[in-house]
């Protein structure tokens, strides 16, 4: 035989009701069936009682629903007749006893525990009745004649014993179906009614199983079996096929509610398989739970669980010091009073012991502790014993774990890394579950970055703030997209653009956008996009793994960096202003996501794609020195310098790079150098020199004072500057020499100038808008290094960001 329990959602509607009855009737053994109240009426009831016991009229309306909810279930699942009118008749009058307690805790405004068990337990009074009606030849079995209770400590607890040796008797002839309502029981002194507990109707299943060696105890509920976390949570919890019996305790007493706590011991002393399915998809595997997984070499870790309602008591000074028994003193006044210990971190100098208890023990608690230690706390010895409320505590779990090296590291440095703060954290020598207290605000953002990123998922996955869909911008998000689905199959990494930001609107959503129509939603959905509401928003999403992409060439954009480094979000620029702007500024930036262990990326700054920041890195980390540089650095002025002719005068040349996108929008931020200083000093700073953007020796080629004045003034100008460029162009045809707008280190002393260049010159046959880069170094002395390719172009520019994303992910 074997034991099928069904919870509150399994048969909380029709269709699911009529599930239960096809999965019961197909089994090909003899079962027992247990059941919860219709799903959400034990809150009902408990709710109801309250508010008549505040004498609140309202609770009438509350008691209504919970009849009509039970009147129309019958209406619905059981044919009209002589069956339905005696089964509405029985709940009628079961329904009316109750409608009298209720209002006599209305008249009286007082509800006893007593009471209050009396009256959740005709939940899975009237649940059972219905569901036995329902079966083909169902017999019922009243629970509280053989679930028995004793009190201890306030609370109801089972006599196992005694209840082993009544279910035995009441079993002792199985009929083909036995129906029993889950959860309650009744004391085994009084008699009166009680109960084993919020969710105890798995308990009650596993308590029959085992007194009668069932073959199996089945789990019936509304998900497909026990998951890698809680699927309200993480949406992409995946089902475990296999846990061991110590796993699944774990998880269980950590908060995975899919099974009471309690449930696992009677089975598995009896080496019982509990098997989880799902009513709603009755074909699906399940998870069966057992002494040993036939897998032993699956993950370390097998799941995540946790609780939302943790109070951190920490009992603390000097005097505990080698003293001898504190302890036992704390858990002795704890267990007096009935409070429950989740976790337990003692430092090894003995100073402080943390307890983890739930918020509603922890004034309690804190008040016995106190008197406890009353004499020790006035003599200074420990200090006053206080709660540190709104924490939350997580458990990773597996069996596995057990001597694989690395795992702690492993989630700390992670947590670290996605900026939360550890409060507390245990891990018992057994090693199948590490335990950490987090503050409530973290734990969502705890789950997902242990689930998704390192131990559960099968991808990583790395969450992108987008910000600037112009050229670049929008070229990134179109790369990403049509890179998507291979980066997830073969990298196993999966891109999620969470934030997309435009000058005018931006829009935030955890679960990611679409990338094929974002530009539609975003004039659709987005909000304002101040520079307030963008920093708000990002910080206040507080989501793992995270990046802050800056597309633009903004410096209210580049002022954002620090704050978000310093909440552990990773900056990838290819804004130039921050890592041009002050020497401090730029240092800073560095510090703050090395000290975070985050990332502040801007390859793109200088060459667009051509990796040339991450060249001097890799020479300098590997102990070389960069002596020189000698770049061609600006696409524009290359543009300029190789188009001008005969045909086309200098002015010409610049509305011709404007039209072609290659310069600024603002070409005299090309033509003033100021763009190719920016990308020095930048690339200075990296090779190890401080410098600063006013360091740099300008020899430029256009008049100072035709940059002062409207952009329409320049325009008007400029032309006048033609003549002169055209008999300087003549002269350095005859003598075969080209143009170069060059920017030079050497000795630590930067310029920028206009450089004619004979046909020898590496710089001489550079075509078109490309960029050049000489390095001179210690190792690369008689022949520089030398990188060349195109310099500028939306395309280049994006896949030199895209870069420096995936060498966030590592992947
Ligand atoms: P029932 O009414 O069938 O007893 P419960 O609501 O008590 O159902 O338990 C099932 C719920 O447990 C699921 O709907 C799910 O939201 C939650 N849950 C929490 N952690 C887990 C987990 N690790 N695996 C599966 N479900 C979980
Ligand atoms: N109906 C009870 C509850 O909601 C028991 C159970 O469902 O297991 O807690
Ligand atoms: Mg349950």
């Amino acid at each position: 035989m074997k034991v099928m329990k069904f919870g509150g959602t399994s048969v909380g509607s029709v269709n699911s009701i009529l599930s239960v009855k096809r999965i019961v009737e197909s089994a090909d053994e003899p079962v027992i069936v247990v059941v919860s109240a219709l799903g959400g009426i034990t809150d009902k009831l408990i709710n109801t009682s309250k508010m008549a016991a505040v004498g609140d009229s309202a609770y009438e309306g509350e008691f209504r629903e919970i009849v009509y909810r039970h009147v129309e279930m019958i209406k619905e699942v059981i044919p009209a007749g002589e069956k339905q009118t005696s089964l509405q008749r029985q709940i009628g009058e079961l329904l009316n006893e109750l409608k009298d307690i209720f209002q006599g805790i209305y008249l009286i405004k007082d509800l006893s525990p007593k009471t209050s068990d009396t009256i959740v337990s005709y939940g899975e009074r009237l649940s059972s009745i219905i569901v036995a009606e329902l079966i083909e030849g169902a017999e019922w079995f009243d629970s509280r004649t053989f679930i028995k209770t004793e009190k201890k400590h306030n609370k109801h607890t089972l006599d196992a014993e005694l209840t082993h040796k009544l279910v035995k008797e009441a079993f002792g002839a199985l009929p083909k179906v036995a129906l029993v309502p889950g959860f309650i029981s009744s004391d085994k002194m009084s008699g009166d009614v009680t109960n084993l507990g919020r969710g105890g109707s798995d308990y009650t299943a596993a308590i029959i199983a085992a007194a009668l060696d069932a073959n199996s105890l089945e789990i019936w509920t509304d998900v497909d079996g026990f998951m890698t976390a809680d699927p309200r949570v993480i949406s992409t919890a995946y089902t475990i096929a296999e846990l061991t019996y110590v796993e699944a305790t774990e998880l269980c007493n950590f908060g995975a509610k899919v099974v009471y706590p309690p449930t696992i011991y009677p089975v598995c002393h009896k080496n019982i398989p509990i098997i989880i399915k799902n009513t709603f998809n009755p074909d699906g595997v399940g998870t069966i739970i057992k002494q040993e997984v036939s897998n032993p070499h699956c993950k370390a870790i097998k799941g995540i669980s946790s609780i939302n309602d943790t109070s951190l008591i920490t009992v603390q000074g000097l005097g505990m010091v080698g003293v001898i028994g504190v302890n036992y003193r704390i858990f002795k006044a704890l267990a007096k009073n009935g409070i429950s210990v989740f976790l337990v971190s003692q430092a090894s100098s003995e100073n402080s012991t943390s307890i983890g208890v739930r918020n509603a023990d922890a004034d309690l608690a804190c008040e016995v502790l106190n008197e406890e230690f009353a004499k020790e706390i006035e003599m200074g010895e420990i200090s006053p014993i206080l709660a540190e409320r709104n924490l939350a505590t997580v458990a990773i779990v597996g069996e596995n774990m057990k001597h694989t090296p690395g795992i702690a590291g492993k989630l700390f440095g992670t947590l670290g890394r996605n900026g939360i703060n550890v409060i507390a954290c245990a891990q018992g020598a057994s090693e199948t579950n590490i335990s950490f207290v987090v503050d409530s605000k973290s734990l969502r953002k705890s789950l997902n970055v242990i689930h998704d990123s390192f131990f559960l998922s099968e991808y990583q996955v790395l969450n992108l703030f987008i910000c600037g869909i112009g050229t670049v911008g929008g070229s990134l998000v179109e790369q990403i997209r049509c890179q998507q689905q291979k980066l997830m199959m073969e990298n196993g990494l999966k891109l999620h653009v969470v934030g997309i930001i435009d000058a005018a609107k931006a829009m935030f959503s955890r679960e990611g956008f679409d990338l094929a129509n974002f530009r539609e939603e975003l004039q659709e959905k987005g909000k304002d996009s101040s520079l307030q509401t963008i920093r708000d928003e990002i910080v206040g999403m507080n989501i793992f793994n995270s990046v802050f992409v800056d597309c633009t060439a903004s410096p209210d954009i580049a002022s954002l960096y620090k704050d978000l480094l310093e909440h552990n979000i990773s900056v990838v620029a290819a804004n130039k202003i921050a890592a041009s702007s002050a020497y401090e500024n730029y240092r800073d930036l560095k510090t703050i996501a090395r000290q975070r262990g985050v990332k502040y990326l801007f390859e793109t700054n200088v060459g667009a794609g051509l990796p040339i920041i991450n060249t001097i890195n890799d020479l300098i980390h590997s102990g070389d020195k960069i002596l020189k540089i000698e770049a061609v650095l600006s696409g524009t002025l290359n543009y300029i310098f190789n188009k001008i002719s005969a045909d086309i005068p200098f002015s010409r040349t610049i509305k011709m790079a404007q039209e072609e996108r290659y310069s600024e929008p603002d070409p005299r931020i090309d033509l003033s150098g100021k763009d190719v200083i920016r990308k020095l000093v930048i690339l200075a700073r990296e090779a190890g020199y401080r410098i600063e953007q006013e360091d740099v020796e300008k020899n430029l080629f256009v008049p100072n004072d035709f940059f002062e004045g409207s952009l329409d003034d320049f325009w008007k100008r400029v032309p006048s500057l033609d003549a002169d460029f055209e008999a300087r162009r003549q002269v350095l045809e005859k003598e075969n020499k080209h143009w170069r707008f060059v920017a030079k280190l050497e000795n630590g002393k930067a310029s920028v100038g206009l450089q004619e260049v004979g046909a020898n010159h590496p710089f001489y046959g550079l075509e078109g808008s490309n960029n050049i880069i000489l390095l001179t170094t210690e190792r690369y002395k008689e022949y520089p290094m030398m990188i060349q390719g195109y310099g500028a172009g939306a395309g280049v520019t994006a896949a030199g960001v895209f870069a420096d994303i995936m060498s966030i992910a590592n992947v």
